[in-house]
């Protein structure tokens, strides 16, 4: 290669560097991309489909009415319901069951509910050391609604005019 006295005095002057150093100062300056998780989070959207969850009404009385059309709806068949009439005469599941290793969360079984009972809610942290774990029953599922109502029931209102 022919020697460039315009490359050497690239060379010399250290252009490429001092071309670095200013790249890095301008972001040095700006808001950080990054996020502190799990101290910090993202936004998520009121229609993200989390960890599945069972809500009950404000006098703690259960929504699901045991009509079963979540678990037709399920196209991973993720979802087992027994049910049995109370001594009052109303419908109530006596099983729950949600394989959760099979659930590809579409959401149909929320879309389905005629009762909002059955939601996905925004708890995206659920990992488990076993798969056991993630076969949730009527009673984890309720414990979840009765955890995550506030935060359920408000991504329901926002997402109501769009339904
Ligand atoms: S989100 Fe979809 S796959 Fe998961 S339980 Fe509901 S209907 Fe079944
Ligand atoms: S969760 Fe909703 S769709 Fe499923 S059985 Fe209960 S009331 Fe019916």
């Amino acid at each position: 290669m022919a020697f460039s006295y315009a490359r050497a005095a690239h060379y010399f002057v250290l252009a490429d560097f001092i071309a670095g150093f200013r790249l890095g100062f301008k972001y040095f300056f700006k808001p950080k991309k990054t996020l502190n998780y799990p101290f910090e989070k993202g936004p998520l959207s009121p229609r993200f489909r989390g960890e599945h969850a069972l809500r009950r009404y404000p006098n703690g009385e259960e929504r699901c009415i045991a009509c079963k059309l979540c678990e037709a709806i399920c196209p991973a068949q993720a979802i087992t319901i027994e049910a049995e009439p109370r001594e009052d005469g109303s419908r109530r599941t006596t099983r729950y069951d949600i394989d959760m290793t099979k659930c590809i969360y579409c959401g149909f079984c929320q879309e389905a509910c005629p009762v909002d009972a059955i939601v996905e809610g925004p708890n995206f942290e659920f990992a488990t050391e076993t798969r056991e774990e993630l076969f949730y029953n009527k009673d984890k599922l309720l414990a979840n609604g009765d955890r995550w109502e506030r935060e359920i029931a408000r991504n329901l209102e926002l997402d109501a005019p769009y339904r």
